[in-house]
């Protein structure tokens, strides 16, 4: 990412949380409530839920197509204990049996600077929706229930001392292709193309992209504009 954004960097503002986003006299005036800038042309790249809101006169069909857009959202849990990883990647967890997460991974597997010296470090991921009885647990109980489970499961050994222990919530994690996304997600898209945004991400295309899809997409992008 720092070898693509070079060339631009002076451009690039960060800490800035569009708010509001309105056309005037041609020009596009971008805010965050404090800060204003001006600009002639709008690609979003954050989820079409936050850029809804900070536009003017959204169509009802266009809001309700929009929410009814499905996502799975996602609970990391990321540990790190005394003792050593098994010798994997990650492992996909079908059985509900097993604990509320359906794929662990090991990062101190994938480098030696991210554990201690005689540590390892395991990430368990847990989906949910909003409303949903994993989504009303505490990060304490749902760290506590992860530690038992991957004790149980033997990923933790009984006398790994669990060293650093955290929770992360992440609302906009998997985009769900339900039988309506078809006529929704054209919806919110036709208008949003008339209003002059362009669309390029995961969350802003709204479609199941990969890192790897993401830079695709953004360099597809520049191809037919440029
Ligand atoms: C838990 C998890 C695991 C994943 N694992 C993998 C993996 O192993 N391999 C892989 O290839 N991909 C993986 N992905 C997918 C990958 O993370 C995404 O494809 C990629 O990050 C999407 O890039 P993006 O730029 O479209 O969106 P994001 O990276 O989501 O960036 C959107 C940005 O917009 C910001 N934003 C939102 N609202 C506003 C606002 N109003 N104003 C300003 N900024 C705003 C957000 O803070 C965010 O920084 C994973 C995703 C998740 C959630």
């Amino acid at each position: 990412m720092k070898a693509i954004s070079e060339p631009v960097q002076d451009f690039i503002v960060t800490a800035y949380s569009v708010s509001s986003l309105q056309k005037r006299d041609g020009q596009w005036v971008i805010s965050d409530g404090t800060t204003k800038y001006s600009a002639d042309r709008v690609i979003s790249t954050i989820p079409l839920q936050h850029l809804l809101p900070s536009l003017d006169s959204v169509p009802s069909e266009v809001q309700n197509a929009c929410d009814a857009l499905r996502y799975n959202s996602l609970i990391s849990v990321c540990i790190g204990f005394k003792g050593s990883a098994p010798p994997l990647s990650w492992v996909y967890i079908p059985d509900a049996a097993t604990g509320d997460f359906n794929r662990i991974s090991f990062p101190s597997n994938y480098s030696d600077a991210v554990a201690p010296e005689g540590h390892a470090s395991v990430l368990a991921e847990i989906t949910y929706n909003e409303g949903d009885p994993i989504s009303r647990l505490t990060d304490d109980e749902i760290l506590d229930d992860t530690i038992r489970s991957l004790r149980q499961m033997g990923v933790i050994p009984e006398d790994g001392t669990i060293a650093h222990g955290s929770v992360y919530r992440s609302k906009f994690a998997y985009v769900v292709y339900d039988l309506d996304y078809l006529e929704n997600i054209g919806i919110v898209r036709s208008w949003l193309s008339e209003q002059g945004i362009d669309l390029v991400g995961r969350f802003s295309e709204f479609e199941y992209l990969n890192m790897d899809g993401c830079i695709q997409s953004a360099f597809s992008y520049m191809e037919r504009h440029s």
